[in-house]
């Protein structure tokens, strides 16, 4: 049976994250690109973490071998168990994407909410920035707007 893709698409990875991480395929929505990122982490795809992140996202200040050698330790330390997409738009070349994933660090449960912002450029849609919150501080049932509304002035 073929291998269920880790980005819970319940389609098998060689027919969703797959083509993108072999650079066959290109995201075509920002949900799309977040998947496929999500699914990089756990298969530590460490070069198309890289590929995808926006040229003005703060992690390209690093020396390119800095950021490889942090990703390759996220992809190695955290264990990412499930993904739920919670609510996504899209307003001409920006993103949004409000998703839930299912996390564990050093066998402590610290599942996440995160809105990442994705910007679409000649290459297609890139990673630019993203808010993080652990799951148990954030209401259940939200969406972008109420996100936005919740958080106002925190952080
Ligand atoms: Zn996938």
């Amino acid at each position: 049976m073929a291998e269920l893709c880790p980005c819970g698409t319940q389609t098998a990875y060689a027919q969703c994250c797959g083509p993108l991480h072999r650079g066959r395929l290109v995201a075509d929505t920002p949900t799309a690109l977040m998947r496929s990122r999500y699914c990089a982490y756990v298969r530590k795809k460490v070069d198309y973490l890289i590929a995808t992140l926006d040229p003005a996202h703060d992690d390209r200040t690093l020396p390119e071998a800095e950021l490889r050698a942090h990703l390759r330790e996220s992809c190695r330390t955290v264990r990412l168990m499930g993904l739920s997409v919670l609510d996504a738009m899209t307003h001409g070349d920006t993103g949004e994407v409000l998703f839930h994933a299912k996390r564990f660090v050093s066998g402590q449960n610290r599942s996440f909410l995160e809105r990442s912002i994705f910007r679409l450029r000649a290459e297609g849609w890139r990673y630019r920035d993203g808010e993080l919150y652990l799951a148990s501080t954030v209401p259940s049932g939200i969406t972008l707007l109420s996100f936005r509304e919740h958080f106002a002035g925190v952080g």
